[in-house]
């Protein structure tokens, strides 16, 4: 049965039995074994054609992967496509567009792009594969300046539920591009895609790192820095247990630890001028914040997460007021117990709030702050679903309906009934046959 994929695909074709499938299917936590039917790693376009259209003839489900940051639950039947082959970045300087592969990482373009003076509207973690974080909207370092990451992509090459290649975009599928830019999962295998990067005239930024018992002050007094802060700076505050942060390692008295991370696109003086209150918030046990070239937006907040298990869940703010802090501290500030290493909000509001003239699919799209909970101690795993409750209901009051799908920490996020039926619609569409069902 796999000869006939085999003489059609230029990658590999493995069976569950293949002793190469569990390497080819390792993603960003290693403890999560996929354990699907067949695997087809691609390197083509064509060969994912092939790939669906041999699922279909053979009634199976089909499970897409890039890098794995997204995976929340095993692939146990069915065939999973692997993209990390597709990785080919090519930056068009003159039109200031990166066309992108499915299985791209955001340092891939930061390393094509960057040295020509462009700068894609990135994630935070430049180890997150381009495509999925897309897919999902993608809240990064340039949230505030330059809004959803979703809002710069001009089109998609798109594998249908029907095994047909198509573009999504103004030339092609405009209502499939809709979907794309947000709507995250049942639309199809992405192939590649074309980015519209930005010019910034510089980069300044970088973290600032503030002990346990200066946490409540910088909570406080970044919450209310952030009602009017610089319409072009994009922060976020991590508070982070000890150990789970490389930060933290050498300040061994810290048990938790605040980090203030900055992005501004602009120069040194005015980046100097906007951050002078953060650094004003409380002693700092390390600050970064530095003007950089736009080659080292990579590494402007330090090194990626550790891979490994991961627990996440995340809610959309409508806002966050004095009380908000309040809550947050009460139960994630100094004195409280949880099993997260890194609990965060992110101030997002500005230019994310602002939709494409076409629309897009994003939900989340009128949040001004994100909240985050991630854990890596698997040890804790079983006890982090009531606390999360308990600490996302003490949010409630600024809680939106909407969840952005990227911070759900489950496979689909909550969209806009008017949005989820216009995608459910599109999903049907593109997929009759249901192939690309969401998982986990
Ligand atoms: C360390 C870390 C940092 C993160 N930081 C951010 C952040 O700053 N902002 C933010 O918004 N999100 C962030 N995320 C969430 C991240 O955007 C999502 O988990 C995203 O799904 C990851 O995409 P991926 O391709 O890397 O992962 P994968 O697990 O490979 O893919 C995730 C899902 O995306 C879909 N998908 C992937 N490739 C394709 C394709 N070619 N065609 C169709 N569907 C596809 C599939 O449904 C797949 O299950 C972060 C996650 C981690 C683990």
């Amino acid at each position: 049965m796999l000869t006939e994929l085999d003489s059609q695909v230029v990658g590999p074709v493995m069976s569950a039995v293949d002793p190469r499938l569990a390497g080819e299917v390792a993603g960003f936590d290693a403890t999560i074994a996929h354990t699907p039917d067949v695997v087809v790693g691609a390197a083509t376009a064509a060969d994912v054609v092939a790939a669906v259209r041999w699922a279909h003839a053979h009634g199976m489900p089909v499970a897409v992967q890039g890098t794995g940051h997204g995976t929340r639950a095993p692939v146990a039947s069915g065939l999973l496509i692997t993209t990390w082959r597709l990785d080919q970045v090519r930056v068009d300087r003159v039109a200031g567009t990166a066309t992108i592969g499915a299985g791209a990482r955001w340092a891939d373009v930061i390393d094509a792009a960057a040295p020509l003076g462009l700068v894609p509207i990135a994630a935070t973690d430049p180890s997150v594969g381009v495509v999925g974080y897309l897919l999902g909207g993608g809240l990064g370092p340039f949230a505030r300046s330059h809004g959803f990451s979703s809002d710069h992509v001009e089109r998609c090459t798109v594998v249908t539920g029907t095994g047909d290649l198509v573009e999504a975009g103004p030339a092609g599928d405009a209502e499939l591009l809709w979907a794309l830019r947000g709507g995250k999962h049942g639309l199809g295998v992405v192939t590649d895609l074309r980015l519209r990067l930005a010019r910034v005239p510089a980069l300044y930024g970088g973290y600032l790192a503030f002990a346990e018992e200066h946490v409540p002050a910088v909570v406080r007094g970044w919450l209310a820095w952030t009602r009017q802060a610089p319409p072009e700076v994009t922060t976020n505050l991590t508070i982070v247990h000890r150990g789970e942060e490389r930060a933290i390692r050498s300040h061994p008295d810290a048990r938790k630890l605040a980090l203030l991370l900055v992005t501004y696109p602009g120069g040194a003086a005015e980046g100097e001028r906007a951050v002078a209150p953060l650094r004003a918030l409380a002693p700092t046990l390390a600050d970064t914040l530095a003007p950089m070239p736009l080659t080292d937006l990579a590494e402007m907040h330090g090194e990626s997460m550790d891979p490994g298990p991961t627990w996440v869940r995340g809610t959309m703010l409508r806002e966050a007021d004095d009380a908000l802090a309040e809550a947050w501290l009460a139960h994630v500030g100094p004195g409280a117990s949880h099993p997260f290493g890194g609990v965060q909000l992110r101030h997002v509001a500005g230019a994310t709030e602002v939709d494409v003239p076409e629309g897009s699919a994003v939900a989340g799209r009128g949040a001004r702050y994100t909240a985050l909970l991630v854990g890596q101690d698997p040890a804790s795993f079983d006890a982090m679903p009531d606390v999360a409750e308990t600490i996302l209901r003490s949010l409630d009051p600024w809680r939106m309906p909407e969840v952005n799908p990227n911070f759900a920490g489950v496979a689909a996020g909550v969209w806009a009934p008017d949005v989820a039926r216009r995608l459910a619609a599109v999903r049907r569409r593109v997929d009759p046959h249901g192939l690309f069902a969401p998982r986990g």
